[in-house]
């Protein structure tokens, strides 16, 4: 099987999350004492092409929403220690048979990442 043959599947397997785990590459940006957005790098567990998916922790539009006191504790809260559940989609820029006008082979898998521990 070369991996150019693949067909673009939507479809998700626990043993991905497992070998993700093990090859993943996590930046939080700005910084990891305040993180807004995780950026998750590394090669797609089903087609092993390189892949990337930024994940915001903030949502800009309710922190900008208000500049009262409710939103700068949301703000805190969201860039304090903590974890995510993130789900990665394959974003890799080859083209697998099917995907028409879609990125990636279809394949999504969950990275667990803490920061500030
Ligand atoms: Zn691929
Ligand atoms: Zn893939």
């Amino acid at each position: 099987m070369t991996d150019q043959q693949l067909l673009y599947r939507a479809e998700s397997d626990p043993d991905w999350n497992t070998v993700a785990a093990g090859t993943a590459r996590v930046t939080l940006h700005p910084d990891e004492s305040a993180p807004e957005v995780i950026v998750v790098s590394g090669p797609c567990p089903r087609c092993h092409h390189e892949t990337v998916h930024a994940e915001p922790l903030i949502t800009y539009a309710n922190a900008l929403d208000g500049s009262g006191l409710l939103a700068r504790l949301l703000l805190r809260r969201a860039t304090a220690t903590g974890s995510r559940d993130v789900e990665v989609i394959c974003a890799c820029t080859a083209t697998h048979p099917e995907a028409g006008e879609r990125s990636g082979c279809g394949a999504s898998w969950v990275l667990h990442v803490e920061w500030g521990v």
